[in-house]
This record gives structure tokens, sequence and C-alpha cells, in this order.
């Protein structure tokens, strides 16, 4: 199969997530047909090759997609092909990705590696669900990894995580015509307080990241127009940086607001690799580029837990979730030199004791 028409027949398989099952199926007996020993669990796929006992790499990227927006030219899942360019739901995010890092995986099961590569393809990537996070502790131990994402082959260190926040303020209804004179709280205009605060608020700048603010997205309160409101609920959406701490920053919300502020959602933690480890001089080395980068969006390396990752892969991010979204022949082809690249330069890269 050449890389063409892997990328077209994995884009010509509808596979949204919670539905990968016919992708898993397909892709699963693709590796098999090569004589790899496929590992599954529900749609999340794994094999290994390469010399076991000693440093292990991770390549990663996720079979799923987000269902299709408005705006598509045509049959958002049959492929077509325009000059050397395939349109389709998926080809950028992140099929694209999952061509080059099997296209790798086949020339470098032929090569004598003083490493051993576990390569993961997996679900739910965009819904968070039954994916990477549930089967890594099958993997066994990973000395680094590559999480396969549209960045255009430019080496994300840094990755931003996603705290959400509900935040509830509350006061005392009463009908609008006596609420001066019964001295009642309007909950809405408590909420209005903290929001202007909430707008006010910096937090540090981070080194690859950048600065971010804190950003209301959904609000709702009363329930009569001449009724003073005793509730107001609003959420928070708050893009971290590595260097931020969920519970503190839920703490320093609490401290600084005069609404009850819990915690909605903290799983998704922000991560960051230095720049001197290995996988990051690694991946820098393969892709030919001369510093890392951060990225805003997060991406299942968000549930790696400490293992050293970079983001890389090829295509667009500003591609993905956006209608008539496509991939190159041309990036496709850099992307599977990527991988290809990446895994010797990491297995050189180790000391020849650990593991
Ligand atoms: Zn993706």
């Amino acid at each position: 199969m050449t890389p063409a028409e892997l990328l077209t027949v994995l884009v010509g398989t509808p596979s949204l997530s919670g539905e990968e099952g016919p992708i898993a199926d397909l892709v699963a007996d693709l590796i098999a047909s090569k004589g790899f020993q496929v590992h599954r669990q529900d749609h999340n796929l794994w094999f290994t090759f390469g010399k076991s006992g000693g440093t292990r790499l991770l390549l990663n990227s996720h079979l799923d997609t987000v269902p299709p927006c408005s705006g598509w030219e045509g049959d958002p899942f049959q492929p077509v092909w325009n000059g050397t360019r395939l349109q389709g739901l998926g080809a950028n995010d992140a099929k694209g990705c999952v061509a080059a890092i099997l296209l790798a995986a086949f020339e470098l099961s032929e090569q004598a590696l003083t490493g051993e590569v576990v390569v993961a393809l997996t679900a739910e990537e965009e819904t968070g669900g039954h994916g990477i996070a549930t089967i890594l502790d099958q993997l066994g131990p990973v000395h680094g990894a590559v999480v396969g994402e549209p960045t255009g082959l430019r080496v994300c260190a840094a990755q931003r995580g996603m705290l959400l926040l509900k935040c509830t303020a509350r006061g005392q209804s009463g009908h609008v015509a006596n609420a001066q004179m019964l001295g009642v709280e309007n909950a809405i205009h408590k909420a209005a307080r903290d929001i202007t605060r909430i707008a006010a608020m910096d937090f540090p700048a981070h080194p690859l990241l950048g600065s971010q603010k804190a950003q209301i997205t959904q609000i709702q309160g009363g329930l009569w127009r001449n009724q003073v409101p005793d509730a107001c609920e609003f959420f928070i959406d708050l893009r971290t940086a590595p260097d931020q701490d969920h519970q503190a920053l839920a703490a320093e919300f609490q401290r600084k607001l005069e609404c009850e502020v819990t915690i909605h959602s903290t799983r998704y933690l922000p991560k960051g690799t230095e720049a001197s480890h290995a996988i990051v001089r690694a991946a820098l080395q393969a892709a030919g580029k001369a510093g890392p980068v951060g990225s805003g969006t997060t991406s299942d390396w968000a549930f790696l837990g400490d293992i050293p990752a970079v983001k890389v892969g090829p295509g667009d991010t500003f591609r993905s979730h956006t209608p008539n979204e496509y991939l190159t022949l041309p990036e496709l082809e850099a992307g599977a030199a990527f991988y290809a690249q990446v895994v010797p330069a990491f297995f050189a890269m180790q000391v020849p004791h650990e593991a």
C-alpha cells in the first residue's frame, strides 16, 4: 500500500469518537498482515517491535474524529484527491499522523534498533473517554513519547491544560419593587462583580506558551423578569501552563471572588518537557528545527502522566475541526520521515546503562 492509498483508506473509514470499531478492525488487520502481534482493548490498538529489555519509546496518535461541522463541500466521509491534496474528515486531525506513524513503523521494523518502539493508535481522543488513559498501564514502562497531532512538524514541548471552574453566586430572591426596602442581595450583581475581577486577573507568561486570560464561557441566572435572582452560576475556562497547579489556581480564585468556586474539570493537565531532555533534542534533530514551541490545544499528552513527551505531526492545527480539512502527500511523506528518524535519534541519545 502506498502512502497515498493508506491515507485514503483511513480517511474513507468513518471513525467518530466512540465509533472507531471499523477503523480499528482495518488498522489491526493491516498491522497483523505486516507480521506484528496486535493488542486491542475496546477500539485502542497497540504493538511493539525492536530490541526489548532497554529503552522504550511510545509513538501515539488517535483514530477518532470529531463529527463534521457545517460548510463542507461534498461528503466529508468521502476522501477526494485534488492534485497532491487529500480532503476528508480527519485527513489532518489526525489520520495523517496515524498513517505517518504506521509507515515509519513498517520501515523501522526492518532495521536493527537499539531500543523498543511501542505504537499506540487510540480512541476517543476528541472526547477524552475510553482512549490512551485506559491502556497506559498495559503498555509497560516507556522512557519517552511522541504524540502525533498536526503541528506542521514543529516540536511542541509545552502544552496547555484546561481548568474548568463552576462559580455560584448566591443572594436572596424578592419582588423587584421591594428589593431596596428588603435589602435583598441580587446574585447576578454579585456574579458581575466577580466577573469584573476575573477579567482583570493576570497570570504569569510561560516562555513557550505566552500569557493567557481566564474566560467566562457560560452564565445562567434569574427565573423571572420581576424577581431579584437568588442564584447565578457561571463557568470559568482557564487554559493553564505546565508551571501552574490546578488546585492552587482554584484556591486563588476562591480567595479573590465572592461566589462559591468548585472544580468542574481538572483532568486535562498542562504538560511540559525540558528542552534538554533527549526526547526534545531527538525530535528537534529529526524535524530539523532549532527550538521547541508551545501548543495551546490539549491532546492525549494530557493523559501520559510523567512520561517525557513532545507533540509533533504532519498537518496544521488550524485545519483541525474545520470544513474541507485536508493533508498533502508531501506533508504525509515528511511526517513518515520524521517518525522514522526520531526513533533511532532518541535511542542514540540514551546513556548506555540507563533503562
Ligand atoms: Zn487530534
